[in-house]
């Protein structure tokens, strides 16, 4: 069957503006809401459809796209398999509509779990994500490395097997009759309106333990440490994290893991400073390796590399060192390396030293000491 135009699905033509499109969706919604239509199949597939056209057409982006490429211009805005109500992010905006904090097992219930595209939603019987962070050295970033760590995790209850139930004897409860949802009137702008809620007996799940598991009160899971391994690649910096899908808490009850987020921390290190993926590293040399110049080694995050000092080098003189630094995140580029040097003026001076030094400075002279002829001026301008 051919898509109907997003226009045509809301009654409106191709000038309306915002206000009107919202309106519109608003009657269809309320129309075709499944609250209203005792499970109407062909409610649901409009009350659908409409969503999918408001949730295009009150998004500026998506409006321009469709607008000038049709339903072309969508193909993969809500991923592979199309329109899911994970893609709808105007329930809160109707919230008269669709009941406050019900919208989750109305959508649920509708059209099943694991809809719509790319990104993992959140189940009501999902366990929490757990965060956890990690703090890795500049070296451990450059090479990328895989880390164990053992964390406390919301496991399958050995007793019960994860039913919470001593004898696995379960009751549907009363108060829903095992749907886990209850009707609930509420007074909105339109009037009276009922809405679906989870039901409070039983918090949605449809039935009740009679007896429970002594060990876990009947939540079907407990405390478990567990080692975990992470892999972290090359590249990564201060505030990243990392997600590891279901390897977090279990929902109660025999439900799904959650996630483990690994928040990335940077310690920081005696000698190199990080600027994104390049490293600055200040490095002493002396006067006369200075003057004469000279070759020093200077340090990487993996080794040694040798520099080339020329003569004549000033104080503060930055030089770089082509990809030393750290590589980019998912990819061959690295960045540099940046060595400051800092001339040092020695301090204790031996009686030798000194002399060479008096030697030294019979041959001071202006223009010696003026590298810069501009800066000198300046100075000379400042004394007179
Ligand atoms: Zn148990
Ligand atoms: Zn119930």
């Amino acid at each position: 069957m051919a898509k109907r135009d997003y226009y045509e699905v809301l009654g409106l033509d191709k000038n309306a503006n915002a206000s009107e499109i919202k309106r519109a969706y608003r009657k269809l919604a309320m129309k075709f809401h499944p609250d209203k239509n005792n499970d109407d199949k062909a409610a649901e597939e409009k009350f659908k459809e409409a969503s999918e056209a408001y949730e295009v057409l009150s998004d500026d982006n998506k409006k321009q796209r469709y607008d000038q490429f049709g339903h072309a211009g969508m193909e993969g805005a809500f991923g592979g398999s199309g329109f899911g109500w994970d893609n709808f992010t105007h329930a809160s905006d109707f919230s008269d509509i669709f009941g406050s904090g019900g919208l989750g097992s109305i959508f649920e219930g509708l059209f099943g779990a694991g809809f719509g595209g790319g990104r993992s939603r959140r189940r009501s019987n999902q366990g929490e994500d757990l965060q956890i962070s990690l703090s890795l050295t500049l070296e451990e970033i450059a090479k990328g490395i895989s880390k164990k760590i053992k964390i406390n995790v919301q496991d399958t209850c050995d007793t019960c097997n994860g039913s919470g139930s001593q004898d696995d004897s379960v009751e549907t409860c009363s108060q829903c009759h095992g749907s886990g949802q209850v009707r609930q009137l509420t007074r909105s702008l339109f009037g009276q309106m009922q809405t679906i809620v989870e039901c409070p007996s039983c918090r949605g799940e449809g039935k009740i333990i009679k007896n429970r598991c002594p060990k876990c009160r009947g939540d079907g899971r407990g405390k478990k440490a567990k080692t975990i391994s992470i892999k972290i690649p090359a590249g990564v910096s201060e505030g990243q994290y990392i997600r590891l899908r279901s390897q977090g808490n279990i929902g109660k009850r025999g439900g799904e893991h959650g996630d483990i987020l690994v928040h990335i921390q940077e310690s920081e290190h005696k000698i190199f400073e990080r600027q994104d993926a390049d490293l600055i590293c200040e490095f002493p040399i002396s006067f006369s390796q200075a003057a004469m110049g000279t070759e020093i080694q200077v340090p990487t995050l993996t080794g040694k590399v040798k520099m080339k000092i020329p003569a004549g080098t000033q104080s503060s003189k930055v030089f770089r060192l082509r990809s030393q630094g750290l590589p980019h995140v998912n990819s061959s580029y690295h960045g540099d390396l940046f060595i400051k040097v800092h001339v040092i003026t020695p301090t204790r001076l031996n009686s030798e030293e000194k002399d060479l030094f008096d030697k030294l400075s019979k041959f001071d002279s202006e223009k010696k000491l003026n590298p810069e002829k501009s800066f000198f001026s300046k100075l000379k301008k400042f004394f007179v």
